[in-house]
């Protein structure tokens, strides 16, 4: 058994919904594969929010950080 295999698998399993693709009807954007559109921007949105959240911790703790030292 090859070891590449476990990759392959990944890609038929929807990230959004988990839902199994189907070869005909998978939705491929940015490198991964969805069931529909609806699914791809719904991973897409988690993470330009998991993105804007990072900022938003990143910034905060700057700020304590600063109030730390004064
Ligand atoms: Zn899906």
């Amino acid at each position: 058994m090859a070891r590449g295999k476990a990759n392959e698998e990944e890609l038929k399993n929807c990230p959004a919904c988990k839902k199994h693709l189907s070869r005909a009807k998978r939705y491929y954007r940015n490198e991964k594969y969805f069931c529909n559109k609806n699914c791809w921007l719904t991973t897409k949105k988690k993470a330009d929010e998991a993105v804007a959240q990072a900022a938003a911790e990143a910034a905060e703790a700057a700020k304590t950080s600063e109030e730390a030292k004064a």
